[in-house]
């Protein structure tokens, strides 16, 4: 920590849709894109990277072009609500991350009944109907954290193997691949005995304050006898954290987390944090930009996936742009998120 400087934040915001009335079926021709994300609480990164990326990117795509911005705080209802006001405003692409990735299924068939293509962004949308989907490769995700742990847990378990597993919202199929790619890589240590899985769940809303109460239950029930927390993203490790601090057990505990955020990045320059995942959301929004412009052009949008597609619940191929992620630890800080400039020297190192 030393003398970088941050150079001030542009802060764009969303534009009226009071302009061309374009409706372009199909989406060729719009400028009025809906960009509709999920929560404030559950992560930091909606509001303060995904919110501006998007709105810079897809306003660069597409000159002129209107960005109606809305986040529905935890709530598929307001979720679905902000959709069918941007339709009645007549945006003609919406980039949407679900709340809830079955429950936002009813927002793709609406835009589909009114010719608006739907990208998911992040996370799945459990839809047949759904033109495209950007974001990561999520079960790898899940993988680089679940390694992490079987390159790193002999240097936590000289006293036991106990490790819990707290994992984001079950509504968001996100998580579910995260747990599974993390479970893929410690199946092996679990078998042969050499991890003991004490804790394993869903936290509704990837709700942080839930976090920390799972975490004083885990503590608890074992007797503080932990030495992994597998923590799906930084803000809930946050919270497991803090739980470990109460027991002046930070530190002793191998903690993941994902998001590379600056908190996260705080925590693992304490030693409290073993590890994140950074996932370049510029990449990602970029993507998304790319897609809505190609729809705009009336190019095809597949020509940017490289051929690359995920399948819904029902065995649709949706045409997918995947970014690749990153494991994070006090090694190779400097020559990822910082080097990319996804976290500011300056921003690390207040208040440490
Ligand atoms: C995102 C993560 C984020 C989590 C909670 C997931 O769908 O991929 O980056 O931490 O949601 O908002």
């Amino acid at each position: 920590c030393g003398n970088s400087s941050t150079p001030p934040a542009s802060n764009p915001t969303s534009g009226t849709n009071t302009g061309s009335g374009q409706t372009a079926a199909g989406g060729k021709g719009c400028t009025k894109v809906g960009v509709l994300l999920p929560e404030t609480a559950s992560s930091e990164r909606w509001d303060s990277k995904d919110k501006p990326l998007l709105t810079q990117k897809i306003q660069a795509a597409i000159p002129g072009a209107t960005v109606d911005y809305a986040n529905a705080g935890g709530d598929s209802t307001v979720q679905q609500n902000q959709a069918d006001a941007d339709l009645t405003k007549g945006d003609c692409i919406l980039v949407l991350a679900a709340h809830d990735s079955d429950a936002a299924a009813t927002i793709v068939t609406k835009a589909k009944q009114q010719g608006v293509p739907v990208i998911a962004y992040d996370r799945l949308i459990q839809s047949p109907d759904l033109n495209y989907y950007v974001s990561f490769d999520n079960e790898k995700v899940g993988q680089l954290q679940g390694q992490y742990i079987v390159d790193h847990y002999k240097d936590y378990i000289k006293n036991g193997k106990n490790i819990s597993m707290i994992n984001g919202s079950q509504t968001d199929n996100n998580a579910i691949l995260f747990r599974n790619g993390a479970i893929k890589a410690l199946q092996p240590l679990f078998d042969n005995g050499t991890l003991k899985k004490v804790y394993d769940q869903y936290t509704p809303d990837w709700d942080n304050d839930k976090a920390r109460v799972e975490m004083d239950g885990v503590l608890t029930a074992n007797q503080n006898n932990i030495q992994i927390a597998y923590v799906a993203n930084d803000g809930m490790a946050n919270s497991a954290i803090a739980s470990l601090k109460a027991q002046k057990l930070n530190g002793k505990v191998l903690v993941t987390g994902q998001d590379a955020t600056v908190a996260g990045i705080q925590n693992i320059l304490t030693g409290d944090q073993a590890m994140t995942v950074y996932k370049a959301i510029d990449k990602e929004a970029q993507g998304a930009a790319d897609l809505v412009k190609a729809i705009h052009d009336g190019t095809d949008p597949k020509a940017l996936t490289n051929g690359a597609t995920v399948k819904t619940k029902d065995g649709t191929a949706i045409p997918s742009v995947l970014e690749t992620p990153v494991a994070v630890d006090k090694t190779n800080i400097k020559d990822t998120v910082i080097k990319d400039g996804f976290v500011k020297v300056a921003d690390v190192c207040k208040g440490l």
